[in-house]
């Protein structure tokens, strides 16, 4: 099982559109971004005008798709969902931006990725809503210039510094989604359980939240497994000890760490004597980009307490020895 796994079936899609949290009042966690963007909101509603462009960055699975739609459902318009690697040239973004509606969201996920002229395409569409577009061909061929309806765009992407300042630069209004805590999960499980018509103890939702990485997508889908485990295994219901054991039986980490997770702190243990060591030499060495490791990885070991940022690299603390059942050696000096 890999609960960050973006592929699922058919049927887990339609499971997940259901947890899908529709409105703002119906939204645990990250107060201060919500709080914001209903004042935003609301303040576009009252002027009738389209919302601000809105760039939504942080790690996967925390509800930067989930708040495109709220924003949408909240600024009481439509949508169009994309990303940015299906956006292949400058057409495919035409044929979606004039067909917009007044005040609707675009939403394109993943905008980091989008190619250099589908991006600067973009820019005239996002600063003065016009674009140009291409019309006949061969030797009739000539580009006109068409007014498109005031919308919003709205931007998702988890390596938010790969975004080029241009880019960055047109988004009025930009939030860092943060990791939820252990106690925001617990009420995110308990809600999904009510949702999947499942009986859950507040232990077991308490269990199940402490274990998901910080992160809603992951909570949602340790339920599901879960939900699983009590139907086959037990009465349906889900109480702490079927919880312990369907957990122990997905192997799923006591602090909810994936396989990079770990293979970043003994790597760091193994090679590295604990550290201090760069990040792009932890990089080479677990094959990832530095950007990953720093902008999906790094935030949540070093919130957990497992990594610290030293002015010589990146260094684990005596949690990640405790964590990984490893002894740490003599240290320099020590
Ligand atoms: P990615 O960047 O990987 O696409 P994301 O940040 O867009 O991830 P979402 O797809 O919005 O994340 O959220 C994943 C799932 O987690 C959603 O289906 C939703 O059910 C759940 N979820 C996210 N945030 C919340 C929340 N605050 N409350 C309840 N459920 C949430």
């Amino acid at each position: 099982l890999d609960p960050t796994d973006d592929n699922f079936t058919p049927e887990e899609l339609d499971v997940e559109k259901k947890l899908r949290p529709l409105s703002f009042d119906d939204f645990t966690g990250q107060d201060q971004v919500l709080e914001n963007l209903q004042i935003f909101v609301q303040a576009a509603n009252g002027r009738d005008e389209a919302l601000d462009h809105t760039l939504f960055h942080g790690p996967p699975g925390l509800g930067k798709t989930t708040l495109a739609h709220i924003l949408a459902s909240e600024l009481n318009v439509g949508i169009k969902v994309t990303s940015g690697p299906v956006l292949d040239k400058p057409g495919d973004l035409a044929g979606l931006l004039t067909n917009l509606d007044e005040r609707d969201v675009l939403f394109i996920d993943e905008i980091h990725r989008l190619s250099p002229i589908v991006e600067e395409y973009l820019y005239s569409a996002m600063e003065d809503y016009k674009i140009d577009i291409m019309i006949e061909s061969g030797p009739n061929a000539r580009t006109v210039q068409i007014n498109l309806n005031p919308f919003t765009l709205v931007g998702a992407t988890t390596r938010s510094g790969l975004l080029t300042s241009p880019m960055r630069a047109r988004f009025g209004i930009q939030s860092r989604l943060q990791y939820y805590n252990t106690e925001l999960l617990t009420t995110i499980v308990q809600r999904s359980a009510t949702i999947l018509n499942v009986p859950i103890s507040m232990e077991a939702a308490v269990e199940i939240a402490g274990r998901s990485r910080g992160t809603p997508r992951i909570a949602n889908a340790l339920l599901r497994r879960v939900r699983d485990f009590a139907q086959i295994k037990g009465n349906g219901s889900i109480d702490i000890k079927i919880a312990k054991f369907a957990l122990e039986a997905l192997s799923v980490d006591a602090h909810g760490l994936d396989e990079m997770d770990n293979k970043i702190l003994s790597t760091i243990i193994d090679k590295f004597k604990g550290g201090p060591v760069g990040i792009t030499t932890i990089a080479t060495a677990v094959s990832e980009s530095a950007e990953t490791i720093e902008e999906v990885y790094e935030p949540f070991l070093i919130q957990q307490g497992f990594l610290m940022r030293t002015p010589r690299g990146r260094e684990v603390t005596e949690q990640a020895y405790k964590h990984l059942g490893k002894i740490k050696g003599p240290t320099q000096g020590g």
